[in-house]
């Protein structure tokens, strides 16, 4: 059996061709499945019952079960989903003015290891397929009743490390006859995998790019993220550069504040000289905690500073609202805890 949520749009429509029904039939179930949310085929109402039976006996409409859910204060919702095969992915609903935004993971676990990152400390289980992507968002919103209009491929996992899987997500999440959140209202963000920025690049998509960097010299970015050894600043931006001239989008650096490592004024300097000229601008995040990893400080103490800085050098710049700080809304961290306490029942 095939789960629907796997294909793309067209790539199921050609199925539902093939079984013998008209093609306006593929519309139709695209409308309950993705509009109306509507998983079982006989509940349907403009299906025939032979039809729905068909469809049935060639697809499956899978998607994430929700496991635990924690509600933050501010309105943050963290899901702990489970996947057929017993693995736990995270995704993160956020509410913003403009409505809601989820934050998905595109693997089970992670390889790149970062130092102040949940999700790499168990290394990576699996990549996930697109429909577990979607399905991320199809189960927050059947679960909150909400209507996701933003996304992004933030959570757990190294979306290039899984690329083909994430392209044909981006498919399903962007194409009209899916989920049909625009290009526009899509986020993927990367550690820095060079040749995934390439490829993106000559994908040639309105997706927004987003690059976690968090540091400005080799030596500080490898000791933190280890994937630096491999693909080096000069390398991450000019792979970047090569995005914006064929793109001509705006690309966006994210910097997480971690006190007492990459938080002083003189790290603001460096960082508004790396990205000089760049059509790009600067997130800064104040650092969710997570257990196991120390760090002196509060994590936003220097936020503003770098906000000066960085706008005084004509770089554009934000400072994320932290959210669902009080529900361990830091990626992998929930994921992680539930492992935990598998190993402590264990
Ligand atoms: S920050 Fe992202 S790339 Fe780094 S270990 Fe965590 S999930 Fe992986």
């Amino acid at each position: 059996m095939i789960n629907i949520f796997d294909l793309t749009p067209d790539e199921a429509a050609g199925e539902i061709k093939g079984m013998g029904l008209q093609a306006y039939k593929a519309g139709q179930v695209f409308e309950w499945l993705y509009k109306k949310r509507v998983l079982d085929f006989s509940r349907m109402t403009n299906i025939s019952k032979s039809d729905a039976r068909k469809l049935g006996s060639v697809f499956k409409t899978d998607i994430p079960s929700v496991e635990r859910t924690l509600e933050s204060t501010d309105g943050t919702i963290k899901y702990l989903f489970g996947l057929s095969d017993g693995n736990m992915i995270e995704s993160v609903l956020m509410k913003y003015s403009y409505g809601y935004s989820l934050c998905i993971s595109s693997q089970a676990g992670c390889r790149m290891n970062c130092s102040f990152c949940a999700s790499g400390k168990d290394g990576l289980e699996r990549n996930l397929t697109a429909g577990e992507m979607t399905g991320q968002i199809m189960a927050s919103e059947i679960s909150s009743g909400t209507h996701i209009s933003r996304i992004v491929v933030m959570g757990t996992g190294e979306p290039f490390d899984n690329y083909d899987n994430l392209l044909r997500f981006l498919d399903i999440a962007a194409n009209p006859k899916g989920l049909g959140i625009g290009q526009r209202r899509i986020t993927v963000s990367t550690c820095g995998l060079v040749p995934g920025i390439i490829r993106f690049a000559d994908y040639g998509s309105q997706v927004n790019l987003a690059i976690s960097l968090h540091e400005t010299d080799n030596e500080s970015r490898s000791r933190i993220m280890p994937v630096n050894k491999k693909y080096p600043i000069e390398e991450v931006l000019k792979a970047c550069r090569y995005y914006v001239e064929k793109t001509n989008r705006r690309i966006s650096f994210e910097y997480a504040l971690i006190p007492g490592v990459n938080d002083s004024p003189a790290k603001a300097l460096e960082l508004a000289h790396l990205l000089k000229g760049m059509l790009c601008y600067v997130n800064i995040i104040p650092v969710n905690l997570i257990k196991g990893v120390e760090y002196k400080g509060n994590p936003g103490k220097n936020a503003a500073v770098f906000y000066d800085i960085l706008g005084k050098h004509g770089i554009h710049v934000t400072v994320r609202r932290e959210l669902g700080g009080d529900i361990e809304a830091a990626c992998g961290q929930l994921r992680r805890s539930h492992a935990d306490e598998i190993w402590r029942r264990d």
